[in-house]
Parts: structure tokens; sequence; C-alpha cells
């Protein structure tokens, strides 16, 4: 059978949340063999999200785990602990026998089903161009003879892995041999999250290009507008209560 692709979202309440899930959803149900690790940075599983899920179709995993107040500040990094609250779930229930590759899908990006075919072959640490990101069109690994030999980046050049978030995918095996492997608060920049979590687990030169060795953008790191909720009523003036 082929490898499950767990995908990881960490998720948190704003006006937008259930668009964007919705959006996610009708992509990841177009993917074979894929379970959902949704994880809502908040101290409760909500109702939205509960029933989102429910009605999703989706094989899926509901975990909750709220950041810290003081962690909640620009240019931190963000979805630390739901990421690895997810990491934790994984190696608390899944085995050596369980073949599957572990991608970490925030909840704005976009996604062509071609990436999941790709990513689906991981062995250990597979890798791909992301679009829209670093101030970029777009950031890629560099490859020389089939080995990735560095970054093409705008941003951080300095970074061991130039990479984003959404250009990686790592083979369930990996997670649960590197048991300690997390992302890291303490000491962790801006942009880092990517390198502190990958460094912990592979070397650039073990990693496996995706995407016509990394020549293909199969993922776009877009970003969601803010909405203008500037005309909001202060008290219901609706008759019914409506989610969005
Ligand atoms: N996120 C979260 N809590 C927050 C902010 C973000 O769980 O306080 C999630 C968000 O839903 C997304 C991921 O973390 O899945 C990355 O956040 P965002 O897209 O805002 O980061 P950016 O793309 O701007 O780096
Ligand atoms: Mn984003």
């Amino acid at each position: 059978a082929l490898p499950v692709i767990y995908a990881i979202t960490p998720t948190y309440s704003r006006a937008v949340q259930k668009a964007e899930l919705t959006r996610l959803s009708n992509t990841f149900r177009q993917v074979q063999r894929f379970h959902w690790i949704v994880v809502e940075d908040s101290n409760i599983r909500t109702e939205l999200v509960s029933r989102f899920l429910a009605h999703s179709g989706l094989p899926h995993t509901h975990l909750h785990v709220l950041t810290p107040r003081r962690y909640k500040r620009s240019g931190m990094p963000r979805a630390t602990e739901q990421r690895n609250a997810a990491l934790g779930w994984l190696r608390m229930h899944r085995t050596p026998r369980d073949s599957g590759v572990v991608f970490f899908a925030d909840d704005d990006n976009t996604y062509s089903l071609e990436l999941f075919d790709e990513m689906r072959s991981t062995r250990q640490v597979s890798v791909w161009p992301v679009g829209l990101v670093g101030g970029r069109r777009y950031e890629r690994p560099l490859v020389e003879k089939g080995r990735v030999v560095g970054w093409y980046t705008g941003w951080r050049a300095d970074r061991p892995f130039a990479i984003d978030m959404a250009g990686f995918a790592v083979n369930l095996q990996v997670v649960l041999a590197n048991p300690k492997a997390l992302f890291k608060r303490r000491g962790s920049q801006p942009g880092m999250q990517e390198s502190d979590f990958l460094k912990q687990i592979t070397k650039v030169e073990d990693l496996e290009p995706k995407a016509h060795n990394c020549t293909r953008v199969l993922v776009w790191h877009t970003r969601t507008e803010k909405v203008n909720l500037g005309n909001e009523p202060k008290h219901r003036q609706d008759t019914v209560v409506i989610e969005v």
C-alpha cells in the first residue's frame, strides 16, 4: 500500500479560519491515503473546527495546544507548540511498521495535487521549491547531479536549510527514529525554525530533491489578506446566529 501522507496543520481562530480550512480540505480530499493532523492554537478543541472536521470526510486527528502569550509577538516563530504536539502524537500512535510521510501544511498556503505525488516517495527527507516566499517569486534548493548543493534565496542565505516549512517532507520512520527532534522556541530566530528542526534529523547532502530536481513550483506560500470587519455591528442585529 502507498505510504500515508500525514499533513500537520496548525490553525487558530480568526475571521478567515473556516474559509482557509475549507480550501485546504477541498485539496486534501483529492489525495489518496491521507491523514490530516489539525492542531488548534487554543486551550480547547473548538466547536467550529470539530464540526468542520466531522463533515470534512477526511481521516483526521484533532489536537489542541495554546501558544503561551509571551510567544504571541510579531517576529516570533508561529505554531511551534502545535507542530510539536503533532510530532508527539505520531510518536505515540504510530510504530516502525507504519509507512508514512510527514509534511507541514500551514492553513493559508496553496497546494497542488502533484506535490503529494512527489512527496509520497520520501525515503528520509525530501525538498522542493516554494513559490511566493522570502521576498522572491520562489525559493528553491539548488541541485547538482541529483544532490542539493545550496539554496536560491533572497533572504538570510546563511540559513543552513534556506527553506520554508512548506518546502520539505520527512519519512515517518525518521520522525520515530529521532524522538527528540522538535521545533524550538529557545534561541530560535525568525526563519530558523526549519533549519533548527532539519539539522536534528538530516544533512544537506542527504536531502532528496523532488519536483524535477527542484525546478517546479508545486506549493505557494500564499497569505490571506486581513478581512475588514469595520462594519460589524457592536451588538447582534441579525435574528439568527451564523457560523462563518
Ligand atoms: N498559526 C497559529 N497560531 C498563531 C499564528 C499562526 O496556529 O498565533 C498557524 C497558522 O494558522 C498557520 C501557521 O501557524 O497554519 C503559520 O502561520 P502564518 O500563516 O500566520 O505564518 P506566515 O505564513 O505568515 O509565516
Ligand atoms: Mn502563512
